[in-house]
Parts: structure tokens; C-alpha cells; sequence
């Protein structure tokens, strides 16, 4: 089952279609990733609570399940890491949690260059 794109606002159509499309020029990005991808036959606005109190937090840990349950989670998180998602819920992190797993990326990256 696809992805229905038909629930994507434009913006979370315009990341969803980056993420699937994104040029694989990374050694850590050769591998079809997005195939192992358990969201995609989930609702992708699960994976984009509007806020972080009430519903949201509910609608964050089931989000974080799938992720759980995903063979691509690492390679889902590296790339958020690397091409910077602010928003939503990628490799079983939201954005809270990604701003701080970016900063140590980003310090790693230095350090290796
Ligand atoms: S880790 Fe989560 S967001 Fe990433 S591909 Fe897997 S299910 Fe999708």
C-alpha cells in the first residue's frame, strides 16, 4: 500500500517528495532506505502532530511506534540529520529531540573533515 498523498498539506508534500527523491549522493544514502520504510502505508499526518501538548503528544508516541518497528529507522534519522527536517517525525525523533542529535551531527561532521 502507497502513501496517500492525498492528506498532505503542500509543505509536507514538498518534504515528503524530498525525502523520496533525494539525490543519493552520500555513501550512507546508497541504499534503498525508503523502500524498508514502514510509513509509508501510514498516514503521513501522523508524522506531522501540529504542536507538542494535548493530542499531539498522543499522536507523536504513535508515530515514534512505527518508527520503532521500522527497518530504516537509522538510515531515516541520518538522513534528517543531514538534510536538516525541522519538522515532523523522522528515525523515531521529533523535532525537539533532532535539534539536539543535529548539533552533535554537525560537530561530528567537523571533526571528521
Ligand atoms: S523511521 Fe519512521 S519516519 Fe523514518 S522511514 Fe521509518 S517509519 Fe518512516
Amino acid at each position: 500500500m502507497g502513501v496517500n498523498v492525498k492528506t498532505f498539506t503542500d509543505r509536507q508534500r514538498r518534504r515528503h517528495i524530498v525525502a523520496l527523491t533525494w539525490s543519493r549522493t552520500f555513501e550512507w544514502d546508497t541504499e534503498d532506505w525508503r523502500d524498508k520504510a514502514s510509513c509509508r502505508s501510514v498516514d503521513p499526518d501522523l508524522f506531522f502532530p501540529v504542536g507538542t501538548t494535548g493530542m499531539a503528544l498522543t499522536q507523536i508516541e504513535q508515530a515514534k511506534a512505527v518508527c520503532r518497528a521500522c527497518d530504516a529507522q537509522a538510515r531515516c534519522l541520518e538522513f534528517a540529520l543531514a538534510t536538516n527536517q525541522e519538522s515532523g517525525i523522522w528515525g523515531g525523533t521529533a523535532e525537539d529531540e533532532r535539534r539536539k542529535l543535529r548539533k552533535q551531527w554537525l560537530a561530528r561532521q567537523r571533526r571528521a573533515s
